[in-house]
């Protein structure tokens, strides 16, 4: 049974999970992404996720960001929708999410009151997938009553730092692990638990480990990658637990093939985006 069980995501374990382009596919035949990201002072991160989501073979994407970041989003992500919110520095509407096919919320997010109930109006319209990360997490771990909205097939990517706050403290790795995989199984969430050996659970608590990356992604904006990659397959329509494991193994072998050219120290987050796509056409 799925109890206890574990696995190793490699080439092998992620073959035919990814489709084919197809010859007269659309823009509409790949979804219509919604990030909501960004507050004044990082609206690097929510670049960056739009970079990765557009990196990722999504069809259409949308930004919600602060007004702060129209100039900047339409500038440096030309092929994204930017839809800013009437506040200057905070997220505070949530917009119409009638075109969407995945969400994804919290790359340089700010913890503001006005987004916390954005975050909980969002959990409480949306059916579709949500990637919930960074202060998105914060805000659940400040308010935890959230997590009982959780739409399913949603997918949680914290850090070892943000898991603690989601889940309590650890006593070591091993404990981690269990802590992740009854959260999993509590809230029937996948989450993504962030760092060497990056650890997936689903909600029927299994546990699967990426083999992918390098010490040069632990660097400022390599999270926010990749919750550009997962909403981007998750729009997709792609089953959740396949976009998860080939998001997660697709940005750390982004960071590999980056690494070849500039080196782990050199690595910044920003060129995990220019090989996201040849880390995907392996796997197709
Ligand atoms: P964040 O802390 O949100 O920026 O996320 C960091 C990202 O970089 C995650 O996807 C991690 O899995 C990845 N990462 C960080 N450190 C390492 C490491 N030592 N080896 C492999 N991947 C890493
Ligand atoms: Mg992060």
């Amino acid at each position: 049974g799925a109890e206890g069980t574990m696995h190793f995501v490699d080439a092998t374990l992620l073959a035919g999970r990814l489709p084919k382009r197809a010859k007269f596919g659309h823009k509409g035949t790949y979804g219509h992404a919604l990030l909501l990201a960004g507050s004044r002072g990082k609206l690097g991160a929510a670049l960056l996720a739009a970079q990765a989501c557009l990196r990722s073979g999504v069809g259409l994407l949308t930004v919600r960001t602060p007004a702060v970041g129209y100039d900047i989003l339409q500038t440096a992500a030309p092929e994204a929708m930017a839809l800013t919110d009437p506040a200057p520095d905070f997220i505070s509407e949530l917009p119409d999410l009638g075109p969407y096919s995945a969400i994804g919320i919290g790359p340089g997010l700010d913890k503001a009151e006005a987004t916390k109930l954005v975050l909980e109006k969002l959990l409480r319209e949306t059916k579709v997938p949500l990637v919930i990360d960074a202060d998105a997490l914060n805000l659940l771990s400040a308010n935890p009553d959230l997590l009982r909205l959780l739409p399913p097939n949603s997918v949680l990517t914290p850090h070892p730092k943000e898991f603690e706050r989601l889940a309590g403290p650890a006593h070591d790795d091993y404990h981690r692990l269990e802590l992740l995989r009854a959260f999993c199984r509590k809230h029937q969430c996948y989450t993504v638990l962030k760092g060497a050996y990056t650890c997936l659970g689903t909600p029927a608590g299994e546990l699967y480990f990426n083999s992918t990356g390098n010490p040069g992604m632990a660097t400022g904006g390599s999270g926010d990658v990749l919750t550009g990659t997962l909403t981007a397959l998750l729009a997709q329509r792609l089953p959740t637990l396949d976009a998860t494991l080939l998001g997660i193994y697709a940005h750390g072998r982004a960071g590999d093939l980056a690494a070849q050219h500039t080196g782990e120290a050199g690595l910044l987050a920003g060129d995990l985006t220019r090989y996201l796509g040849p880390a995907l056409q392996e796997l197709t």
